[in-house]
């Protein structure tokens, strides 16, 4: 694969304050969890739990293990999962304070992403929300297309 296009600049973490983060919710931090967070930091897109598996030093972790740490993570709100359709959660580490809300555009030839900071204006959830009588509607959204090293 080729290596990913970023548009958005991500703010890096630090990995102490992530795992500082990991203790304030009591959980205890095992050496596959650490190690999957500053994979996590160090990619600023969306990794499959395989592509993690991949990017860990060998025999750091299994496959089921870092499937149980994602669920978690995601569940303590330190991870976004993200769906491309393609039937593989993809995960991304949320910032601090930040509710990790954003959108991707994904090459349909080579898989690369590019982050997307744009968002519709709040008025399209309100007026959607309005319309059927919803409260606190939300969105998921990713784009696909065909990136320029492919056209
Ligand atoms: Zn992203
Ligand atoms: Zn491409
Ligand atoms: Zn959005």
């Amino acid at each position: 694969m080729k290596p990913h296009i970023h548009s958005r600049s991500h703010k890096q973490q630090e990995l102490s304050a992530l795992k500082s983060r990991l203790r304030g919710q009591a959980h205890k931090i095992t050496g596959p969890r650490a190690a999957i967070l500053e994979i996590l930091r160090k990619h600023p897109h969306p990794l499959t739990n395989r592509e993690i598996l991949a990017a860990l030093p060998k025999g750091e972790c299994d496959l089921a293990t870092i499937y149980r740490s994602m669920h978690l993570l995601e569940k303590m709100g330190m991870v976004k999962r993200f769906d491309f359709g393609d039937g593989a959660a993809r995960f991304e580490l949320v910032g601090e304070g930040d509710d990790g809300h954003h959108h991707h555009l994904v090459c349909t030839r080579c898989s690369a992403v590019v982050e997307i900071g744009e968002c519709f204006p709040v008025e399209i959830e309100q007026r959607i929300g309005a319309a059927n009588g919803f409260k606190a509607v939300t969105h998921k959204l990713e784009f696909f297309g065909i990136c320029p090293d492919c056209q």
